[in-house]
């Protein structure tokens, strides 16, 4: 029956008929405008039409081939009433009849008597009709395997479905853009966000630790990383060591290397950054020996040199230890973006630990050494804790500088710092080099007698240094005041006030000797 023709062309006695059939496009037409309506992306708005087709023909397959979309996750649409597993040879039969019509769009739209190939495959009958947009082909229809056979009605409505579909794909499509658009410009924005955080960071006064955590944390934001770690660089013994790790366990940092060696050597001597997919497979990988854990597969690896300049500050490792992953070359980026920063902040950590250190000894400045004091007087009185000072003066030195030369009393101040270097506790107390061969240590959490025993040990040991001046043997001697809080002082001033007087006696009682500061009476 042509569906086509006017009601007044229909002969009296087809009216009843061509009015059902009329009904029910009518009934079609209605339901696919309600899917075009509803705004739906082209993989929903597809597989909604799928069900629209399956509950009009009674079908038991339903498909749909986006042209061109063979390879495209989402250019194949197929549903069937078939139970999971027993589908496949449906599916393949679909997915062949569909590309074969894409290919060759002459082909027929309707067989009811299907090659044996096909019916080997389960297709009893089927029909396909092409989807055009603009009279550009845009992909295919099928519908197959229906208890009776197709006929021309049957494709004037799938026709129909065709044609009504076209604005909700034309829509569905501009959807699609503007999401991925859309999309781009979310990412760009966490980008700028997470590199303006990291930047920001720079800007206040983190120490070293806080603020690679903070970088760190803002970079792993935009590419997914399981471990970093940060190594810096000794030039006087040429070591590479780890001082930093995130997201992962801390034993890593007993990794050292030396320049050129492994790849974190290899990118520190180039000043370029490495990148290694095979990761721990990779040639140049040197496998590090822990005593107590094995350490993970690495998957992937980026190591970035961290620079001032041309001069090496360290290196940077990003590693992916859960998955296969490949770098790209935007993670590059953006890591690089993090590993400046990082440089940045070793420069002046370095810069900092210049300015607090004295260049002949290696001892804290006087200035460091007064904030510190007071800030550990400040945190005695607050948890009630003992604290010492020791203030050392190297006994007639005068005449050492006189006798020997300026340089010789060099030498001499250098190896008081050494012993004074070997004797503390690494880490917990400070020694100070009070500018002239003055020198002073606090040392937390020591009382009286500790103390003594510690400045007897330096005394000692500074009297026992034997040096040599044109072949003849040069000794030297110290004298000490010590003091403790609370019984010496309270404050900065007055425990260094004490610790003074205290030296001053043991000059005066013939030197050589450590003298402790005499109790405080309360006025
Ligand atoms: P005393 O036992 O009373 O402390 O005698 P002294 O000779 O050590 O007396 P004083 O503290 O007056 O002398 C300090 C000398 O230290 C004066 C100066 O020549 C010397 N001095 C200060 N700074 C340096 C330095 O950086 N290098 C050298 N070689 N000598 C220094
Ligand atoms: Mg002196
Ligand atoms: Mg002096």
């Amino acid at each position: 029956m042509d569906l086509t023709r006017k009601l007044a062309d229909v002969p009296r006695e087809e009216r009843d008929t061509f009015l059902r059939w009329k009904y029910r496009e009518l009934q079609l037409v209605k339901q696919v405008d309600k899917l075009t309506d509803r705004h739906l992306t082209m993989g929903h708005l597809i597989r909604a039409s799928l069900e629209v087709i399956h509950r009009f023909f009674d079908c038991e397959v339903a498909g749909f081939q986006i042209l061109g979309g063979g390879r495209r996750k989402d250019g194949g649409f197929f549903f069937s009433t078939r139970r999971a597993g027993q589908e496949e040879d449906l599916r393949a039969a679909t997915q062949e009849i569909l590309n074969g019509y894409l290919n060759e769009p002459f082909a027929d739209l309707m067989v009811n008597e299907p090659v044996s190939a096909l019916k080997g495959k389960g297709i009893r009958n089927y029909l396909v009709y092409p989807m055009a947009i603009k009279s550009q082909l845009e992909g295919a229809f099928f519908v197959a395997n229906r208890d009776r056979p197709f006929d021309e009605n049957d494709l004037h409505f799938i026709g129909v479905i065709s044609s009504q579909l076209d604005n909700g794909v034309v829509h569905a499509r501009v959807l699609e853009d503007h999401k991925k658009a859309n999309n781009a410009l979310q990412q760009r924005a966490r980008e700028l966000e997470a590199l303006y955080e990291m930047s920001l960071s720079l800007s206040f006064g983190y120490d070293f630790e806080t603020l690679a955590q903070k970088v760190l944390q803002s970079a792993m934001t935009l590419v997914s990383v399981d471990r970093i770690s940060i190594m810096v660089y000794d030039p006087k013994i040429d070591e590479l060591r780890t001082i930093f790790v995130l997201g992962e366990k801390q034993k890593i940092k007993l990794v050292k290397l030396t320049m050129g060696k492994g790849i974190a050597g290899l990118a520190l001597l180039s000043r370029k950054p490495i990148v290694a997919p095979m990761g721990s497979e990779d040639d140049r990988f040197i496998p590090f020996e822990f005593p107590s854990f094995k350490p993970r597969k690495i998957y992937s690896l980026i190591c970035i040199p961290l620079l001032a300049g041309e001069k090496p500050l360290g290196v940077m490792n990003f590693s992916i230890l859960t998955r296969k992953k490949v770098f790209s070359g935007k993670d590059l980026e953006t890591l690089s973006v993090a590993a400046h920063l990082i440089s940045l902040a070793l420069q002046r950590q370095q810069f900092y630990q210049l300015s607090i250190k004295d260049e002949l000894t290696d001892l804290f400045t006087f200035r460091y050494f007064k904030e510190r004091l007071a800030e550990e007087a400040n945190r005695a009185r607050r948890y009630k804790m003992a604290f010492s000072l020791i203030i050392l003066d190297l006994d007639k030195f005068k005449s050492i500088n006189d006798t020997y030369g300026h340089p010789f009393g060099n030498i001499v101040l250098q190896a008081v710092a050494g012993v004074l270097h070997n004797t503390i506790r690494n880490g917990v107390d400070m020694a100070a080099r009070f500018g002239g061969e003055e020198m002073a240590l606090i040392l937390p959490h020591t009382g009286e007698q500790g103390t003594f025993i510690l400045a007897e040990r330096i005394r000692a040991k500074v009297e026992s240094l034997v040096f040599e001046h044109d072949g003849k043997p040069v000794k030297i001697t110290i004298s000490g005041g010590l003091a403790t809080f609370p019984t010496h002082g309270e404050t900065a001033e007055e425990l260094l006030e004490a610790a003074d007087a205290a030296l001053y006696r043991s000059k005066e009682e013939g030197r050589n000797r450590m003298t402790v500061a005499e109790t405080r009476v309360k006025g």
